[in-house]
């Protein structure tokens, strides 16, 4: 049975889970004659133009939501499912920091993301990338950036809120990037993103859906949730975690997440809040998430397992170990020695989230059947 965007509705929309991320909107078939679109774009996409829908499936397919290309993706991307090994595929796994300082001290963690889309740039191997940019705390957009400038300016670290703070309504740490790639469809890219934007780009490619054959590279980030929340909930943040919304310098996410703050005694000050106390703040769509390591990256990145100032990196593909080599061997990043037992506990950890993320999306879904 041919699949369409009513079956999306009913299997997405109608249980709460879509992610209002835009793909089935900016890759229809027919996206020019407007058959589906947001009236709301915190809310699910709807129809707008339903008797000219070709009930292709393609905006099905592509959903994060539906796992329908889960066995294909998987033989692609060698394992059985994430279930039985849900940190995917990998052979070594690495811990490394940006040796450009600028790419460092403004990094999330160790710049090395940042660090290797300029890398690719100047080797002339992509024009540009999809990245994010701070607005505010829990607060991004999606951007081109095709020079080291656009991406310091896209980088983890820079928060400077206090001018905009009062025009953003609402507050979210997902970044819109997936419709984002239309507006590139001639440029050779690179693209950041989370497992389930990585996850749409895959299926994409899968089945041949443009631009997703300019892609060069998909650099995948951790993600164990992202955070939405309304302005009017800043205030209950504020006093839950004792935190000035207009003090957060920077958060980093590791085994829980990592507040900076501006301080005025001691010039900053660091906040550890585990993730099941944001449990208020977590976007439901991301309950119904399986994959936290970012399994069909060509490269994942995180904080997880690194000290500070470092990230870890796990090469996928082929293409992605080249890249990472030629990387390494250029001299854009320092590696730390890590001996096999260090590795195993790095892979012990990040396993040990993944299948933390696994259960969870198994209970949410049990209970929504
Ligand atoms: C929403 C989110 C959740 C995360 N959750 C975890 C986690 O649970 N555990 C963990 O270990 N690591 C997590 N990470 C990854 C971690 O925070 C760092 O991004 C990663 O370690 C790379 O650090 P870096 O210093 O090398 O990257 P940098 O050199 O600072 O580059 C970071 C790149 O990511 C892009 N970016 C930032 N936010 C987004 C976004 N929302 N969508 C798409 N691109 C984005 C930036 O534009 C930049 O290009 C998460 C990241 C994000 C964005
Ligand atoms: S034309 Fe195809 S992609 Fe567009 S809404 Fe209909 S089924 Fe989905
Ligand atoms: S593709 Fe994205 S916006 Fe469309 S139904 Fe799926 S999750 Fe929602
Ligand atoms: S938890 Fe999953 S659904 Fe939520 S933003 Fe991260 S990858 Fe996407």
């Amino acid at each position: 049975m041919p699949k369409s965007f009513q079956d999306l509705i009913e299997e997405v929309h109608n249980k709460g889970i879509c992610q209002e991320c835009g793909g089935c909107v900016s890759f229809c078939s027919s996206a020019n004659y407007h058959i589906i679109g947001f009236e709301d774009p915190y809310k699910p996409p709807v129809y707008l133009n339903k008797d000219q829908c070709l009930e292709c499936g393609i905006c099905y397919y592509i959903c994060p939501q539906t796992h329908i290309l889960d066995d294909e993706l998987n033989k692609t991307y060698k394992f059985a499912d994430y279930s039985s090994m849900p940190i995917g595929h990998y052979d070594n796994i690495y811990s490394c920091q940006a040796t450009d300082k600028a790419f460092l001290e403004y990094g999330t963690d160790g710049g090395v993301v940042n660090s290797l889309i300029n890398f690719l740039i100047e080797q002339k191997l992509i024009d540009g990338a999809i990245v994010s940019r701070t607005d505010a705390p829990f607060s991004r957009e999606a951007t081109f950036a095709d020079s080291k400038y656009d991406l310091l300016k896209a980088s983890g670290a820079k928060l400077d809120i206090s001018p905009q703070l009062d025009e953003i309504q609402k507050f979210c740490t997902y970044t819109h990037s997936i419709p984002k790639l239309n507006h590139y469809k001639f440029k050779k890219l690179a693209i950041v993103g989370t497992p389930c934007q990585l996850y749409t780009i895959r299926c994409m490619q899968d089945l041949g859906v443009t631009p997703s054959e300019n892609i060069e590279i998909c650099l995948g980030l951790f993600c164990y949730e992202n955070f939405f929340f309304e302005k009017f909930q800043i205030a209950k943040f504020e006093k839950d975690f004792n935190i000035k919304f207009s003090d957060i310098v920077k958060i980093n996410i590791k085994e829980d997440v990592i507040f900076k703050l501006k301080d005025e005694g001691t010039g900053e000050k660091i906040v550890h809040i585990p993730f099941n106390h944001l449990n208020d703040y977590m976007r439901t769509a991301c309950n119904a998430c399986g994959d936290f390591s970012n399994i069909y990256a060509d490269i994942s990145f995180g904080g997880l397992g690194s000290p500070d100032k470092y990230t870890t990196v796990i090469p996928r593909t082929e293409k992605g170990k080249k890249i990472l080599t030629q990387a390494i061997n250029s001299g854009i990043f320092n590696c730390k020695d890590i001996d096999p037992a260090k590795k195993n506990k790095m892979i012990e950890l990040i396993s040990q989230f993944s299948r933390s993320k696994v259960q969870r999306k198994e209970n949410f879904m049990k209970n929504l059947q």
